[in-house]
């Protein structure tokens, strides 16, 4: 590749953070990231316009973070694919043909992420022009190494926040953590950066005693890592005093696809769905309908509060999955929400029933405490 073409800008589209992995992946190979405007109203109505009705809500959301990135400079823009028995296989070419009707002229270029290390690495090579393996292996690892420690914070974010003492403090907290783990660029650098953004979340002061309840989000993965097509549940959630867990995350998915068995620890999400959804669902039906299948029996294992299951609508193997749920709750006594996001979805209706489910949660969990202290008098008498 010249000098002049590695100035070129590479953009990929929003999900959640992971933007902070990939543009760090990029800038290692010295690649240009061009990160898009994060999500919006207006993502959504350009993406809505210029793709098929039916579509699934993260293909719209996708499409306009492409139409932004590409009026934004972006030279490349990246889609990240993966085979599926859903649209998810399609996804690329739909999004290709319609760009190049559109009359833009970016070039579309796809990191299919089942091809594994193989796929990343020959994707890498493509955008930069450089056969530097090494380097691509630390890129690699710089952006697994980013995805694992922003879980992580997410997962304290999630925990300060339903004890917060002052509201919004547990947010600022994570906002400069995030600022530091975005800035560290090698082994040395994220190794401090781990410790510099654990020790900003701990500075959050906590009423540790508060009654709190847990609950797990489950759904089509995009929806549960992307803060704007599911409206914020996790904060909406953590306002209400509920610590909430996200059974999918990029990490987990990572895990499967990529991180080869040997440097893996425990079961993977994978591997726990195949173990748990059996009963239920015996075969994957594409998308992540297998593992939240699987995740409301683990929540039930767990004796947690309840569990949320968001799903975009018309999205097939979700679809699939919450027809499940009713016939699990012979086995399973978890309350479980089922939501369905798309373009039209208003913001107070669907806070109202979240507010009801919370509602309904507290009740239980007293009713259950009630139980258990009566059954222990009776036990001592
Ligand atoms: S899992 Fe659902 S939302 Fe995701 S691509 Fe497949 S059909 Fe669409």
């Amino acid at each position: 590749m010249t000098e002049e073409k590695k100035k070129l800008k590479v953009a990929f589209p929003h999900m959640g953070l992971i933007y902070i992995a990939w543009s760090a992946a990029l800038r290692k190979i010295g690649v240009e990231p061009y990160i898009p405007p994060y999500t919006s109203k207006r993502t959504l109505s350009l993406g809505t316009k210029n793709s098929p009705e039916a579509i699934c809500l993260p293909y719209k959301l996708i499409m306009g973070n492409f139409i932004e990135a590409i009026e934004g400079g972006a030279d490349y823009v990246a889609m990240i694919t993966s085979p599926g028995c859903c649209r998810l296989g399609e996804y690329g070419a739909g999004i290709n043909h319609a760009l190049e009707d559109m009359g833009y002229k970016a070039n579309y270029i796809e990191l299919t992420l089942y091809d594994g290390i193989n796929g990343m690495l020959d994707f890498l090579k493509r955008v930069s022009g450089k056969t530097d393996y090494i380097l691509f292996i630390r890129a690699i690892v710089l952006a697994i190494r980013k995805v694992f420690l922003l879980d992580d914070l997410q997962a304290r974010l999630s925990y300060c926040r339903a004890r917060e003492k002052v509201y919004g403090s547990s947010e600022k907290a994570f906002k400069k953590a995030l600022k530091i783990v975005d800035e560290a660029m090698n082994t040395r650098q994220m190794n401090k950066a781990k410790k510099l953004a654990f020790a900003e979340m701990n500075k959050v002061e906590l009423d540790e005693n508060r009654d709190v309840l847990h609950v797990d989000i489950t759904g089509e993965i995009y929806l549960v890592c992307d803060k704007f097509s599911n409206q914020d549940i996790l904060k909406e959630l953590g306002k209400m005093g509920v610590e909430t867990r996200k059974s999918l995350t990029v990490s987990g998915f990572l895990k499967d696809a990529i991180i080869p068995k040997i440097f893996r620890k425990g079961e993977t999400h994978l591997q726990r769905a195949n173990r748990l959804a059996k009963p239920y669902l015996m075969r994957d039906i594409g998308g992540d309908a297998l593992e939240c299948v699987s995740d409301v029996a683990y929540a039930d294992e767990r004796g947690i509060d309840g569990i949320i299951h968001i799903s975009p609508f018309t999205c097939m193997p979700e679809i699939m999955s919450q027809n499940i749920f009713p016939a699990m709750r012979e086995n399973c006594d978890v309350p479980i929400l089922p939501l369905i996001m798309d373009e039209q979805t208003g913001k107070a209706g669907y806070l109202t029933r979240l507010e009801a489910f919370v509602d309904l949660m507290r009740r239980r969990k007293r009713k259950l405490e009630i139980e258990k202290r009566n059954s222990q008098q009776t036990t001592n008498v």
